[in-house]
């Protein structure tokens, strides 16, 4: 008789040493956090890792952040961290990491939610607020090689001033006419919601999407996915990652 089974093994990680070698502002609530560590080529764009902070007295707290950067070679990835008020790990960062700390990583974690080249598209991206951060990632992993495949990015924030990575983006969207961006700024004049019309225009720059990753809150992902399916788009080829409330 056969002993083989089908049944999946459940992936142990272990924990990473890592080193702080920058930190730098992003928007007034959140930062940028530069990790030397040896995760740092192995995972793929819209993966994220668990972050272990180790107080002196031996109290743990671990959270998860989404990888913005795309593997470089450089031995880093980047986190982008909003701090919350009072949030214990986020406000760690926030308020006390320093360049040199340390902290432990464990992943890459997330296997259907991320992208490479290879996988195709065109992608029709969707985020709130700090949900950006993996689909950044995807844009920037984009750009590294893949620039003939078309990607839309329909980016949600309360002000632009919030808006993570806005110059990047709009620097790409201005330069690169396969990239374009789609903000939907909800609490400024003139502002809007992601709506029909926005999931619409998106679509019309990128064709019917073979990809379709959405990232945000609770809310913004039900709203995001509704918007996408009712314009046509195969609730199979979507991808969700929801950041807590
Ligand atoms: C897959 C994934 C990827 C993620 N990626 C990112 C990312 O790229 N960037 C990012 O910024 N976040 C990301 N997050 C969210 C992140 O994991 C944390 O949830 C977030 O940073 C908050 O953690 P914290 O320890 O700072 O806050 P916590 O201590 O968990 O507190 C969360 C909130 O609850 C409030 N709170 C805490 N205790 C109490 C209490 N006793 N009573 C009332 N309120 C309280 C705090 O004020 C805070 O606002 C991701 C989450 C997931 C699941």
């Amino acid at each position: 008789m056969s002993s083989a089974t089908s049944v999946t093994e459940p992936v142990v990680f272990r924990w990473h040493q890592a080193e702080i070698t920058a930190i730098a502002p992003v928007t007034p609530h959140v930062k940028s956090v530069r990790l030397r560590c040896g995760l740092a080529e192995q995972y793929r764009a819209g993966q994220h890792v668990d972050v272990r902070l180790t107080a002196e007295d031996g109290y743990q707290a671990q959270r998860s952040y989404s990888i913005a950067s795309a593997p470089d070679g450089s031995g880093t990835l980047e986190l982008m961290i909003e701090g919350l008020p009072d949030g214990e790990v986020s406000g760690w960062f926030s308020d006390c990491a320093e360049v040199g700390d340390r902290v432990e990583l464990r992943g890459p974690i997330g296997g259907s939610f991320s992208w490479d080249g290879p996988d195709g598209g065109p992608l029709l991206l969707a985020a709130g607020g700090s949900g950006v951060v993996p689909l950044l990632a995807m844009l920037r992993r984009r750009a590294q090689g893949w620039r003939e495949i078309p990607a839309a990015l329909i980016y949600s924030t309360r002000t632009r001033a919030e808006a993570i990575a806005v110059a990047e983006l709009e620097r790409l969207a201005a330069t690169d006419p396969g990239v374009s961006l789609h903000l939907a700024i909800t609490r400024e004049a003139g502002g809007r919601r992601i709506d029909a019309a926005l999931v619409a225009a998106a679509l019309a720059r990128t064709g019917p999407p073979g990809k379709v990753f959405i990232c945000g809150s609770n809310r913004f992902v039900a709203a995001a996915s509704d918007l996408i399916v009712a314009a046509g788009v195969a609730p199979g080829l979507i991808r969700t990652e929801r950041f807590g409330a």
